[in-house]
């Protein structure tokens, strides 16, 4: 190479890097921008299944008005299982829950209610603090399946958080299902670690069956649990 072209060459450098470095960028989509939320406060492009003020995304299993009461911008459990009126696949859900300042009861009959992914997998609600029960019957157990990896609960009456990532199950070709997966942190601790869900459906459960969809389900189970600042992000 003479030296006439290597100058051209270095006067040329910047415009070819910038042209390589374009082209690798182009390749791969700019991911979308979501402005996210403080302090639990869902981010831009969640869907509110609950702001604290109204049971507006919720309905009863036979379809009516949900009946559980809103009080100080939390709902409480009363008069039957809630679902919501539009259906999921693969999510991440954040919630909050409180079981009764008031202990009243022991193991699964103390601040028990669950949330049910597609009205099927439930990960439990329990206070489990100070309170034994079998471990995968406990708060944040994948129900009847697997127990949390530890206990985090707070104390009675004080907001907890569940923070999970909801993979369903899928039909496969052969007829076998392709398991989904439930990540879950309790009060932010990692509690279920990408464990696998293979489309049973959880004891009292309100369906069954591997659907690409379902209502996310709130348990009425006899205790007065409350829940507040729910929302989903739509994984697919
Ligand atoms: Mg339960």
């Amino acid at each position: 190479m003479n030296s006439f072209a290597r100058s051209v060459l270095r006067q040329l450098a910047p415009v070819l890097t910038v042209a390589a470095g374009w082209t690798v960028c182009a390749a791969e989509p700019e991911p979308p921008i979501v402005t996210p939320g403080t302090n639990g406060s869902p981010p831009s492009d969640a869907i509110v299944l609950f702001d604290g003020k109204d049971l507006s995304a919720w309905r009863t299993v036979e379809g009516g008005p949900a009946k559980w009461k809103v009080e100080d911008g939390a709902m409480v459990m009363n008069g039957g299982n809630i679902m919501t009126r539009e259906e999921f696949g693969d999510i991440q859900l954040h919630i909050e829950w409180a079981a009764p300042t008031k202990i009243e009861g022991q193991g699964q009959g103390r601040g028990n209610s669950g949330v049910y992914f597609q009205g099927r997998y439930e990960i439990q609600v329990l206070d489990s603090y100070q309170n034994k029960t079998y471990p995968n019957g406990q708060a944040g157990a994948f129900y009847g399946h697997n127990a949390p990896l530890v206990n985090a609960s707070r104390k009675p009456g004080e907001w907890q958080t569940y923070d999970i990532i909801f993979r369903a199950p899928k039909p496969g070709p052969d007829g076998k299902v392709i398991p989904g997966s439930l990540t879950v942190f309790h009060n932010g601790v990692l509690i279920q670690d990408h464990i696998p869900v293979k489309g049973d459906a959880t004891a009292a459960a309100q369906f069954s069956g591997v659907v690409p969809k379902g209502p996310l389900l709130l348990q009425d189970h006899s205790n007065p649990v409350r829940y507040r600042n729910v929302w989903v992000r739509k994984l697919n």
